[in-house]
């Protein structure tokens, strides 16, 4: 398709978007009295107007019930993680009894870890990427920490090659091969919360498998923006934050899959509690631990209901959208963004640089630029101008055109406000 870089052009396509509606479902930040032009929805999604009436029935059930409002609510709270498994499998391309919620994104790759991490003074080492998120940096250096080795000959990162933004699929899979029989553990964020790089996760998987390895995969950025396949590619965990793409609210709760291969598995270790303990004698209170043979079983706390009410309502909404749906706008929007900003770039004569893979296979949602002899200001004038980016050192904004709220006359328009922002 040609695009045009006019407002006409955009609002046709806005005419002819079968969700566009769903912008209505969502609550804008104003600045200027102006909605917004939102695209940091790859680090805190928007609030869905349906979410507030799922918070407030677990509130009016928690004061007309009290403790009853376990087993008595209309949705009970001792099993409401249940309601997710249909859902939620469908958006990650897994079986229902494959996923659950629960904790935050960190704690529960910690808690998988503890399963799938197991180094023998043979096989200890995991790969991961280069510049990962530092939360899984941290995460996999302290447990790698706490099986007494040292992080330096434990933990292989695969780099980028001499001026290139993302890392080459061949350079993963000869780390793989590389690395052979000491490999226990390959851990990667599925789509590179800098570059928007989406990795392919189903020949990485394979490789780490034939290498001995388990893999597991951080989704944060995968989760509600990408195709995923996690149980036919085989992976043997995964876990998710909610509150990026998935719009559930600031820091909630998380998204974990375990493949079935594992569910029958009682040896694999596992930092235990009582909500992974076999439903029907949970509240027996016995001793010994049998854990429910399923994603379930990682459970370790009761439900933080309030958490998952929002993410209930979300994925409640993903469930009506369907993801090929919101791939297909995305891939829309996402090329007429990339348009616009060739065309300013052109008008301005700037030099913008879009590190994000320009191969569709790789990159999904998000497009990462390079503001080449642009500082900061030129961030700070689009805040002020309603334009919600997200800065990075050294000067890449991170821009997010994201499917279910974004209008592709949104695209044109930040194009004029960046235009007017470069040359004043
Ligand atoms: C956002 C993000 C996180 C955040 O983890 P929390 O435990 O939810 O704070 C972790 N890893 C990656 C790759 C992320 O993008």
């Amino acid at each position: 398709m040609t695009f045009q870089n006019t407002r006409e052009f955009a609002q046709e396509l806005d005419a002819q978007d079968i969700l566009a509606h769903y912008r209505n479902e969502f609550i804008f930040p104003e600045v200027n009295g102006k909605k917004v032009i939102y695209f940091t929805g790859n680090s805190l999604g928007l609030q869905p107007k349906r979410t507030k009436a799922y918070v407030d029935d677990v509130m009016n059930d928690w004061a007309n019930l009290g403790v009853e409002g376990h087993f008595y609510a209309e949705k009970p709270w001792w099993d409401y993680h249940e309601r997710f498994a249909k859902p939620l499998s469908k958006i990650v391309g897994a079986l229902p009894s494959e996923v659950t919620v629960m904790n935050t994104l960190t704690v529960n790759l910690h808690l998988l870890m503890a399963s799938f991490y197991k180094p023998t003074p043979k096989r200890y080492k995991i790969l991961c990427e280069a510049k990962a998120f530092p939360s899984d940096q941290y995460m996999i250096q302290s447990q790698v920490q706490f099986h007494g080795l040292n992080p330096n000959d434990t933990i292989v990162e695969i780099q980028r090659r001499e001026g290139e933004h993302n890392i080459r699929l061949e350079d993963v899979l000869a780390k793989i091969n590389e690395v052979g029989d000491e490999l226990a553990l390959v851990l990667i964020g599925g789509v590179n919360y800098y570059t928007g790089q989406v990795f392919d996760m189903k020949a990485i998987t394979e490789a780490g498998h034939k290498a001995g390895a388990y893999v597991g995969w951080d989704l944060a950025h995968a989760a509600g923006n990408i195709k995923l396949e996690l149980h036919d590619w085989n992976v043997d965990f995964a876990a998710w934050c909610s509150y990026k793409y998935m719009n559930s609210g600031p820091g909630n709760a998380s998204g974990c899959f375990i493949h079935e291969m594992h569910h029958n598995n009682t040896k694999l270790s596992r930092l235990a509690g009582w909500w992974g303990h076999n439903k029907e004698r949970r509240f027996k209170m016995e001793p010994v631990f049998d854990p429910v043979r399923g994603a379930d079983g990682w459970q370790v706390s009761n439900l933080p209901i309030l958490s998952l009410a929002p993410y209930l309502a979300s994925v409640d909404m993903f469930d009506e959208v369907g993801m090929d749906a919101l791939i297909k706008k995305r891939d829309k929007i996402t090329a007429y963004l990339e348009f616009i900003l060739q065309q300013i770039d052109l008008e301005v004569d700037s030099t913008f640089e879009i590190i994000t893979p320009t191969n569709s296979s790789e990159r999904a949602c998000q497009l990462s630029v390079f503001l080449h002899g642009e500082g900061r200001s030129l961030f700070d004038y689009l805040m002020k101008n309603g334009v919600i980016t997200d800065w990075r050192e050294p000067n890449v904004i991170r821009l997010a055109p994201v499917p279910l709220y974004c209008s592709f006359e949104d695209m044109y328009e930040f194009g004029q406000i960046l235009k007017k922002g470069i040359i004043g």
